[in-house]
């Protein structure tokens, strides 16, 4: 447990007032102050790779070709130079900038994090998406945006209907192109570009990079910058000590399924990677509401401040260091046993920095990676680099957690008594004898050191997320559109008409069943493939087929329920790529 005291001194620590401007990093790329104090106040200490290689060339105005991954900060990096555009003093807000994203979700997330940056500009952001009745959106377009996200499909027909002034936009970013491709959206980009401002800047990023997306870029992107983010080659032999896994876990469970592996693992010393000041204020302070003796390292604290933290971790009297990764650098503790990351790095290279403070001096070290279901590509990238694995275990459920708190409560009393010296509280137990049994003497004891060790009676139950399911930012958005409703519902067909793959129009009735196909992106499957290779050798069209996921070494693809095996048996018939798959129905599915 906290002393009162160290408490006091963290809280301390999260002030305001003496802690130098975290967002200093951010200073030299050219971006005003209300954007640097929204950054401050969300804890960001230092821009990403891929921020600070876009930002300045975005702000001078340049088209951009970026290829990243989701989780790599790239909606910073391209909503922080939109921000720069928009005029302190305009009398009417009118859409200055289109972003265009593949799914509902992502719309909402990017409208939200472009709001968050730009509130002290007053910026008015709306996310624009199929499903929602219309007339809320015409609503807000009448009184005046100045950033309007869309999925492609819903901004055609506003488009179509007039309701969406393009005349005004400066900037139109394309985000996870590959993506809106995939989804069939190749047409409706096409006509949306048209109808914007020649002159606009445009931005497109986009995790791979397909043909497609080289044609798109030919045809509307200015003499772009291409930027690509990924890691120097790593040192392989540098972490040869450390275990590695990563449980997935939705976001709102990720406190709770901290707490579980820390209950579970009971590491000696451990280091907690968050991504921001305000996250790891936010962790500590949940850790120490169970009983943990978490110190929080950011760089919003001063050098006492952080000498003190580190005093006590060295002294034991931490056992838990919350740290930024600005805040961790050149820390050396020889003793820690175990890294988490409560998010996945921003860059793979801080993966390997990260991991790398365990299993030092020949001892193993553990390092374990809380990821959330959309950020699965982040993973594959970073063992890419390392060329290690991360093998993606369940969280541990309640029944292991239990089983490990018993087995070490059985070592703990076994240990106490061989130590001896236990005649000072026999009298206790000998005047309860005459009263009660002695088992129950017993059960009662431990069932007090439980509660002295703090372990919980009612655990929070954590959902399972299957591994696939979510892959890439929009996977999670696509399953929920496939079984929930259309992703892009469509208005009026106002519009130029929009053809090919998988908008479910047609396809969202009924029950999804996932299949698991044993080839993937090793052996060059693309989406297209699998629609082809089913709807080729089914009754099955190209809308009913999805939503798929695509990983080095297997893929998996949602079919309606009542044609699955239909597709099992047509699949097992044919080849993908000359070859023929192993395909059935997926265990998670
Ligand atoms: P994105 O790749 O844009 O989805 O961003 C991934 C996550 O990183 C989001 O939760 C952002 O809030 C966070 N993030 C983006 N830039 C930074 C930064 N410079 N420092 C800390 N967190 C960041």
């Amino acid at each position: 447990m906290t002393a009162p005291d160290e408490r006091a001194d963290a809280i301390d620590h999260a002030g305001e007032a003496t802690a130098p401007d975290p967002a200093a990093g951010f200073a030299g790329l050219g971006l005003r102050p209300e954007v640097l104090r929204a950054l401050a106040r969300l804890g960001y200490e230092e821009p990403t790779p891929i921020q600070a290689e876009t930002i300045p060339l975005l702000v001078e105005g340049r088209d951009l070709l970026g290829q990243a991954a989701t989780g790599t900060g790239k909606t910073a990096a391209f909503a922080l130079p939109v921000l720069e555009r928009i005029p302190a003093d305009r009398a009417r807000h009118q859409p200055l900038a289109l972003v265009l994203v593949p799914t509902r979700e992502l719309a909402i997330q990017v409208a939200e994090a472009v709001y968050r940056y730009g509130r002290d500009l007053g910026v008015e952001v709306l996310p624009v998406y199929g499903g929602q009745p219309i007339g809320h959106q015409l609503k807000v377009l009448r009184r005046g945006v100045d950033v309007v996200v869309a999925t492609p499909g819903r901004a055609v027909d506003h488009i179509g209907r007039g309701t969406l002034p393009l005349d005004a936009v400066q900037v139109v970013v394309l985000d996870e192109a590959d993506e809106m491709l995939d989804m069939g959206f190749a047409e409706d980009l096409e006509a949306i570009l048209d109808a914007t401002p020649t002159e606009r800047q445009t931005v497109l990023f986009s995790a791979t990079m397909p043909p497609r997306i080289d044609h798109l870029t030919r045809r509307h992107l200015r003499d772009p910058v291409r930027i690509r983010i990924a890691g120097p080659a790593a040192d392989a032999s540098a972490t040869p000590l450390v275990r590695q896994r990563a449980h997935l876990v939705a976001r709102a469970h990720k406190t709770a399924a901290l707490a579980r592996v820390l209950d579970v693992e009971a590491p000696t010393s451990a280091l907690v990677f968050c991504r921001t000041r305000l996250e790891v204020d936010e962790v500590t302070e949940a850790l120490k509401a169970r009983g943990y003796r978490a110190e929080a390292l950011h760089g919003g604290m001063d050098q006492p401040q952080r000498d003190r933290v580190m005093g006590r971790l060295r002294a034991g009297t931490a056992d838990l260091l919350v740290a930024t990764d600005v805040a961790a650098r050149g820390l050396d503790v020889d003793s820690l046993t175990h890294v988490v990351n409560y998010d996945v790095p921003s860059a793979p290279e801080s993966y390997v920095h990260r991991i790398g403070r365990v299993g030092r001096a020949g001892r193993e070290g553990v390092a374990i990676t809380l990821a959330e279901p959309r950020e699965q590509r982040q993973l594959g990238n970073i063992e890419r680099l390392t060329k290690q694995a991360i093998t993606i275990e369940p969280v541990p459920s309640v029944e292991v957690l239990r089983a490990r708190q018993q087995e070490s409560t059985r070592t703990a009393i076994r240990e106490r008594l061989d130590a001896g010296g236990l005649e000072q509280v026999r009298p206790v137990v000998d005047a309860l004898a005459d009263e009660l049994e002695l088992a129950d003497i017993a059960l009662a004891a431990i069932a007090l050191l439980h509660e002295a060790s703090g372990v919980v009676a009612d655990e929070p139950h954590i959902p399972h997320v299957a591994p696939g399911k979510g892959k890439g930012k929009g996977g999670e958005a696509r399953d929920r559109g496939r079984t929930g409703g259309r992703p892009e519902g469509r208005g009026a067909p106002a519009g130029p008409k929009s053809r090919g793959g998988r908008r479910s129009d047609d396809g969202a009735s009924g029950e999804t069943v996932t299949l698991w196909v044993s080839m993937g992106a090793d052996e060059g499957v693309r989406p297209k493939d699998l629609v082809g290779a089913i709807a080729n050798e089914t009754r099955l069209n190209g809308r009913q087929i999805g939503p798929i996921t695509i990983t080095p070494g297997y893929s998996t693809v949602g079919v309606p329920s009542d044609a699955a095996d239909e597709v099992i048996a047509a699949m097992t018939r044919s080849t993908i790529k000359g070859r023929r798959a192993k395909v059935r129905r997926d265990r998670h599915g």
